[in-house]
């Protein structure tokens, strides 16, 4: 089994069919393991479920379809999933967004954020607003995207004591995180049509 099979994506969704996240087909494999998801899958624009044991038949019946949609055991060919519904209770989607360095450089779309230009990821520090040595928190209210220029210009300071000002108040955002990057880049066509209904279901902020 490679690990490059193991790595493809699988689109996860929550019990009311909405997309929630996105695994590899090793952590979707052991959600179906336990029962606690079932398989969605295309054909023809209309959607079939399968629980495991009914995946591993029909994995079985469309063997002659290329090697490429298969994972190979021991036993049998499995086929890939690209789509597994939640069945468990607590798997709902956690509207909670994580503060975490990805999702600022995404609010912040990769913007310095007393500049206004944009840079490549690896050229933005992150910066709090209120330096920690003011009592600054690290918190969405009080980190932003900084170019090291800007950064370093601001250095333990209020923005306005080193003449500077933010382009905009930082705040949390209210979308999910995966949305934004799963949406501009999906692995496979079955899952337009969730992603569709994700993106127009994300709550946008005001302004
Ligand atoms: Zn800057």
């Amino acid at each position: 089994m490679s690990e490059f099979v193991l790595s493809h994506q699988v689109l996860v969704l929550n019990r009311l069919w909405q997309a929630v996240n996105v695994v590899d087909v090793r952590r979707a494999f052991c959600l179906l393991a336990q029962d606690h998801a079932r398989v969605i899958h295309e054909e023809d624009e209309t959607f079939r479920v399968f629980n495991t044991m009914e995946w591993f038949d029909f994995s079985r019946e469309s063997e002659k379809d290329g090697d490429d949609l298969f994972i190979h055991t021991v036993r049998q060919k499995i086929r890939l999933p690209q789509i597994i519904l939640l069945t468990v209770f607590d798997k709902l989607p956690s509207k909670e967004l994580k503060f975490t360095r990805n999702n600022v450089f995404e609010r912040d779309k990769h913007c310095c954020q007393y500049c206004g230009k944009k840079f490549d990821r690896k050229e933005l520090n992150l910066d709090h607003v209120i330096p920690r040595d003011y009592g600054g928190k690290t918190s969405w209210e009080n980190i932003v995207c900084s170019c090291v220029p800007c950064n370093m210009r601001k250095a333990n300071r209020l923005p306005h004591e080193a003449g500077m000002r933010l382009i905009r108040e930082p705040s949390k955002p209210k979308w999910r995180p995966f949305v934004s990057t799963i949406v501009r880049n999906p692995a496979y066509k079955s899952w337009r049509h969730f992603l569709d209904v994700a993106y127009w279901n994300v709550e946008l902020d005001e302004g």
